[in-house]
């Protein structure tokens, strides 16, 4: 467990100080923002999906390292994936940081991302580390519905 400390820690640095995709897209396909009230973390994210795979992903925003850095390796992590395969990967990354025990496979398929289990032992940055990903939630469900009105 002291090893995935560390490289929490590492990852989190890196990743807080030099934020992969941190850029609007001009054209993009879906777009949300995120707040989280409890610590002011504020993100705005952008998705450029073509034929159920994301092509494009960046956010902006401001917010504590641990938010940053999870909508940075969440933003590199899901570039190229189905949103089928990002609807899970939600479900696991959730799972992950509330605390509940995942099997080795499905570790796996987290990757880097596996590192933010480290969060479980801080219940106030839950939030912070799942911004990102609830918005991308938003993000996907809200072309939807615009859809359905049209
Ligand atoms: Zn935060």
């Amino acid at each position: 467990m002291s090893e995935l400390r560390e490289l929490y820690q590492e990852v989190i640095l890196d990743h807080n100080k030099n934020p992969r995709n941190f850029k609007k897209l001009d054209e993009h396909s879906h777009h949300a923002n995120g707040h989280n009230p409890l610590c002011g973390d504020k993100l705005e994210l952008f998705l450029e999906v073509e034929d159920d795979i994301i092509k494009e992903i960046s956010f902006v925003g401001s917010g504590c390292a641990i938010s940053t850095s999870s909508a940075s390796l969440m933003t590199q992590f899901l570039k190229g994936k189905s949103i089928e395969d990002t609807k899970q990967y939600f479900e696991y990354f959730h799972d992950l940081v509330t605390g509940k025990q995942l099997s080795d496979d499905e570790l796996e398929h987290l990757g880097k991302l596996a590192v933010f289990a480290g969060v479980q032992e801080f219940p106030a940055r839950v939030k912070c580390a799942s911004l990102s990903w609830h918005t991308l939630m938003n993000a996907l469900d809200s072309t939807e519905q615009t859809a359905a009105t049209e």
